[in-house]
């Protein structure tokens, strides 16, 4: 609904300003045909009360006529600073009421998604432990349902804490821990988690040699995590992923690279935008909400660092972390 709602408000909004814009043009257009028809009924009035048989009378006439010429320029030239005007009064309304549209559409898709994720885990999670208690079951299937339940409040917790640290690096007094984080342990630690959290999926890691930057560990961990996370997400699940830590051209890097299904060129930007999801909720199969990336980069710029997403060949996405 969201998708076809922006749509059809867009639309809406589109046609009214066209229609505006063009009774604003052709009203100008008609302000200049009267006036110059009004200029030139004057003219020919002046020319007839002239008398032929004055000696000045062809001075006179080359007067009038010279008039005319110049009300006519004056007219194009008051015309044109009009029309000038009004094309980038209507260029700066159009851009600006189009970016609302777009944030409020965004806000939008955001809300669904948050209703959906924060309902499933709630019911997933509810339905598991409601089972456990009432049915006896044997072991096994008891361990199945606390594991699920367990997975579902890790998701919870992922959700609320990605919330939580948005709002709160928004602000203005934000104080992060600047300690010295090893890298490549960092990375070893982040992708063993991966790997004890889906032993199905193929996460493999590499480093280059022990790097270091001063930041929060922390909040750089979780900025990795966002990545690997939208990896194992979008990718499919016989795919590897790969996450590199190295060093190229004095810059360190983290790469996390997938065989998904990448980023369109017109995407790669705006996907780093807050609540930017691909699609709409309704086309949209994997879960989200459009924030893991805006807080990963603002994570790492807040380390003076930079983040940039490339394809994979033959497919897929690399996303980059440069310090
Ligand atoms: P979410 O995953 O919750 O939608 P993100 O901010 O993490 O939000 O990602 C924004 C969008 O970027 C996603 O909706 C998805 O379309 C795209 N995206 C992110 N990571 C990948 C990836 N590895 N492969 C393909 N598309 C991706």
């Amino acid at each position: 609904m969201a998708y076809t709602n922006k749509v059809f408000r867009f639309g809406n909004f589109s046609f009214w300003f066209w229609i505006l814009f063009i009774y604003i043009l052709a009203a100008l257009i008609w302000w200049f045909i009267s006036l110059e028809r009004q200029s030139g009924d004057m003219s020919s009035l002046k020319l007839q009360l002239l008398n032929k048989n004055d000696p000045q009378y062809f001075a006179q006439q080359r007067e009038v006529l010279q008039f005319k010429t110049r009300q006519s320029a004056k007219f194009i030239g008051e015309g044109l600073t009009f029309l000038a005007l009004i094309v980038t009064g209507a260029v700066f309304v159009y851009r600006s009421i189009r970016k609302q549209i777009e944030v409020s559409s965004l806000q939008q898709n955001f809300m669904m998604a948050i209703t959906h994720e924060l309902k499933t885990p709630i019911a997933t999670t509810r339905l598991s432990l409601e089972t456990v208690l009432r049915r006896k079951l044997d072991e096994v299937q008891q361990q199945k349902l606390l594991l699920s339940a367990l997975s579902e409040t890790n998701r919870l917790n992922i959700l609320t804490n990605n919330i939580l640290l948005a709002s709160q690096m928004e602000e203005k007094n934000f104080q992060r821990e600047n300690e010295q984080i090893n890298l490549a342990d960092m990375v070893e630690t982040v992708v063993s988690d991966y790997k004890n959290r889906f032993p199905q999926r193929r996460i493999e890691a590499s480093a280059d040699k022990d790097l270091y930057i001063d930041g929060d560990e922390l909040l750089v961990q979780i900025a990795l995590s966002n990545l690997i996370d939208n990896a194992l997400k979008y990718a499919p699940k016989e795919s590897p992923v790969y996450v590199d830590l190295m060093e190229d051209n004095d810059y360190t890097q983290i790469k996390v690279s997938d065989e998904g299904p990448g980023v369109p060129d017109e995407e790669k930007q705006k996907i780093f935008q807050k609540f930017y999801r691909s699609g709409s909720e309704y086309t949209r199969k994997a879960k989200g909400t459009g924030l893991g990336l805006y807080l990963t980069k603002k994570i790492i710029e807040d380390h003076n660092g930079d983040i940039f997403v490339m394809n994979n060949t033959p497919r897929g996405s690399i996303f980059v972390i440069q310090f």
